[in-house]
């Protein structure tokens, strides 16, 4: 079964949890570095723990592990050898599975709530290059080359005992198919696959989203299709495009609304936790069910999301 449907069954909106990157940061950790989530599954897990926490206490059903960049080819440029990366893979997810488990053992945590699932990621293969190709996805290479690229860090984070896979930032239909081929390798595991889009219609590449609804929809396997790492501004029309080619739950996690210039390696734009709490529930009336945040959110904009849809004033 649906791993994400036992969050359904009881409220009408599954919360996903917001940015890692942005509250390690705000912890001071130093994240300029392409393997930057190598560096702190290894050197400070411990925070990974306390942002994981944060989400919980803000209302998030699902946690994103932090395996964005996790890959063996990735993590053997900061020197470490094929088990080692695996190893690290694993561990993102048991640290996430750790804070799970110490939220939940509080009674008080378990008042009007789901317990938590977690969701392993599994970034895009531009993600490892981090030369912005992950919003592009004009890799060139092959589907069996990606399946290939993908297979081990999949492994390992099913091994772990990941409730499900996010299969996200995903900027061609090409990575969502071989995912796919992989994926049926482990028929009882489910993943859920968002991709990237450049505007209300298309994904990063170019392609348009309601042929990458239509193409996932045939997938038992696929516990939700949705967009994220993208701007608020295009996800109630890319919902609608969506929605008009499947009945699986719609996922959508964009960014804050601020804007990334990667030139200059730094945001702009205004954006405010209300905003995205307002816009959130336009999501959810376009008929997104599973909805959370990416790049520059913080519990403060999961927190807003669970003001709607839990509790006192929201829908429950
Ligand atoms: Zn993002």
């Amino acid at each position: 079964m649906n791993p994400i449907e036992t969050i359904l069954e009881k409220y009408p909106v599954a919360i996903v949890d917001g940015a890692l990157a942005t509250e390690l940061e705000r912890r001071g950790c130093d994240l300029n570095d392409a393997l930057w989530s190598a560096k702190v599954l290894m050197e400070q897990p411990e925070l990974i723990h306390q942002v994981h926490l944060d989400y919980f206490y803000a209302g998030a059903d699902l946690a994103i592990t932090a395996s964005y960049q996790a890959t063996v080819e990735g993590f053997a440029r900061k020197g470490l050898n094929r088990d080692a990366a695996l190893d690290l893979m694993k561990k993102s997810v048991q640290i996430a599975q750790a804070a799970r488990d110490e939220f939940w053992s509080d009674e008080i945590n378990r008042t009007d709530r789901a317990r938590p699932l977690i969701a392993a990621s599994v970034g895009p293969y531009g993600a490892f290059l981090a030369d912005g190709s992950e919003y592009r996805g004009d890799y060139g290479l092959t589907e069996q080359e990606l399946i290939d690229f993908h297979r081990p860090r999949v492994e390992a984070l099913i091994a772990s005992g990941a409730d499900l896979l996010a299969c996200e930032t995903i900027p061609c239909l090409i990575e969502a198919q071989a995912l796919v081929k992989l994926l049926s390798e482990f028929p009882n595991t489910f993943a859920w696959f968002c991709f990237s889009a450049k505007d209300g219609e298309h994904i990063s590449n170019g392609e348009k989203i309601t042929d990458c609804a239509k193409w996932l929809d045939q997938i038992p396997q696929v516990a939700a299709i949705g967009i994220n790492c993208s701007s608020p501004l295009y996800i109630p029309s890319l919902i609608r495009e969506i929605k008009k080619n499947t009945d699986k739950p719609v996922i959508v996690y964009p960014n804050s609304g601020e804007i990334y210039d990667p030139g200059a390696n730094t945001w702009y734009g205004e954006t405010s936790c209300d905003a995205f709490g307002k816009q959130s529930k336009e999501w959810f009336e376009n008929g997104a069910v599973i909805i959370g945040g990416c790049c520059r959110t913080t519990p403060d904009h999961i927190r807003e999301v669970r003001n709607w849809a839990r509790g006192k004033h929201g829908l429950i």
